[in-house]
């Protein structure tokens, strides 16, 4: 058999030292048994995925050492390989399955669902979609289509039984199929579901072994009665255990940064994160503990993998990354590497532009711009509550700041501006009272060049790290504290004011 694998990142928000994870055990498994590793990326959430994103993603996947045979950058006998350009392929197979029976219209709109949910609910079951679309009968489902109602395709699933599939880590498993809802294939705006197009491209690019986060077994299922139905073989299954922070849950922003570029702005070596997500539930023969990307492909042997959650720890990372540093950089590539990292003519043309005002000898420029080169400030809670906002209010509006951060998508000024003016709109702040526990949490002091223009530079993974520093210097809110916020701020932007 030729061994293939893929990566297949969607192209939504900051790359993940997930996607990173996962694509380097693909790609030693495919290097392993000299095989293919192909870079696919998966855009069919047309609202969330932008060609930013994705162009990100190749960039850190590079920067990190990854390198793919196949892809959409590069090419291939299978492409394209970015999903929304094969829209027409997935209609194609959707219309296969209607066809056979094996998969059926549904009309039911998204209030329908609600209602069938809430009546469920109130009956004390579980809320799963009840099958209403097969009870049409061809001539119903003729007449509402030539009259033009929206509709999406659904995957028909057996009622009873077990379903019952392989994964090479985990050897058999078993779901009943009553857990398995009747997957939507093609959306309401024709464009086909996560489900429809990952089995259909996995199938079409010869993909042999599919490694992919544990996140997605309850999703096998679906993807082996897809394999059925089209009578092809499905791939070898392989779930790698999440990633997960010191505190066992599975890694997530609100806790621990997570997006590669954070690590690149924090200036840790490329080899070195690689090394340790390397070390995320394996290890080398002799436990090794530094090892490069050759070595980890000279020995790399997927039943190694162990299944117990692999914790991604900061602390250790820092220890990992200090001894790549002294061990295997002399001065001069120290000196490289330091000027690839951030002091480069490119990095300052960010910069100058926002600093240049404020500078009248070179020697201004590095106490004016040192935090775009400093990981994490250090504040004392004492710099809080000084302005218009008293320590609480601080802490309230460095809590809203981090969901606003996780929602602007487009990491730009203008974006930033808006979401910020909008939550001091909402919380009938002034914008400039709003900004100061802000200014002091990205900058470290409570003035400084713009800071949205900063903030732009820094990018979100570096900005959130920095408030959720400031909100733990002044005293984290309590859970049940938490909680408030969460109706607080969800009736902000329900545009209702405040208790
Ligand atoms: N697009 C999915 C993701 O973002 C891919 C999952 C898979 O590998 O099947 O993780």
């Amino acid at each position: 058999m030729t061994v293939r694998t893929r990566v297949a990142p969607s192209p939504t928000g900051d790359p993940h030292v997930g996607t990173a994870y996962i694509a380097l055990f693909n790609l030693c498994f495919a290097r392993r048994y000299g095989g293919s590793f192909v870079l696919r990326i998966e855009d069919t959430d047309r609202a969330r995925s932008t060609t930013q994103a994705e162009a990100t993603i190749i960039e850190s996947l590079r920067w990190l050492g990854l390198d793919w045979d196949e892809g959409p950058d590069i090419g291939g006998p299978h492409g394209p390989y970015r999903q929304s350009e094969r829209t027409e392929i997935y209609r194609q197979y959707a219309d296969q399955l209607l066809a056979a029976g094996q998969a059926f219209y549904c009309f039911a709109t998204p209030e329908d669902l609600d209602q069938m949910r809430r009546d469920q609910m109130a009956r004390g079951e579980t809320p799963k979609y009840d099958g209403r679309g097969l009870a049409l009968s061809a001539a119903e489902v003729e007449r509402r289509l030539a009259a033009g109602e929206p509709y999406v395709i659904r995957l028909k699933v057996p009622e009873d039984g077990v379903c019952t599939f392989q994964d090479l880590l985990r050897g058999e498993i078993q779901i009943p199929w009553s857990q398995i809802d009747m997957q939507v294939l093609i959306k309401a705006d024709g464009m086909p579901t996560y489900h429809l197009a990952n089995v259909v491209d996995d199938h079409l690019m010869g993909i042999s072994h599919v490694i992919r986060g544990e996140e997605w077994i309850n999703s096998a299922p679906k993807h082996q009665l897809l394999y059925e139905y089209f009578g092809w073989d499905m791939p070898v299954l392989c779930h790698m255990p999440l990633l997960r922070n010191p505190d066992k849950s599975k890694l997530s922003k609100r806790k621990n940064p997570t997006g590669i570029n954070f690590y690149r702005a924090m200036g840790y070596l490329p080899e070195a994160l690689l090394n340790y997500l390397g070390r995320m539930g394996w290890s080398m023969p002799k436990e090794e503990e530094k090892f490069s990307l050759a070595e980890m492909l000279e020995h790399f042997d997927i039943e190694n993998v162990s299944l117990g959650g692999p914790v991604f720890d900061t602390e250790k990372l820092d220890w990992l990354n200090g001894r790549w540093i002294r061990e295997s950089l002399d001065d001069e590539a120290f000196a490289q590497r330091v000027s690839d990292w951030v002091l480069h003519s490119d990095k300052l043309r960010q910069i100058i532009p926002l600093v240049k005002d404020r500078v009248e000898k070179f020697s201004d420029l590095v106490s004016i711009s040192s935090y775009f080169l400093s990981g994490i400030p250090s504040l004392d809670a004492s710099q809080f509550g000084q302005g218009k906002l008293d320590i609480e209010n601080c802490r309230q509006v460095l809590q809203f700041s981090t969901w606003v951060v996780d929602e602007i998508d487009d990491w730009e000024h203008q974006a930033l501006y808006e979401g910020f003016a909008e939550l001091a709109t909402a919380m009938q702040v002034k914008l400039r009272d709003l900004l100061v526990p802000l200014f002091i949490a990205i900058t470290g002091r409570d003035s400084a060049p713009p800071l949205f223009d900063s903030m732009a530079i820094l990018g979100p993974d570096l900005v959130r790290a920095r408030i959720r520093n400031a909100l733990s210097t002044i005293g984290l809110p309590s859970k049940k504290q938490l909680k408030r916020y969460e109706k607080d701020y969800r009736q902000l932007l329900e545009g209702k004011a405040l208790p």
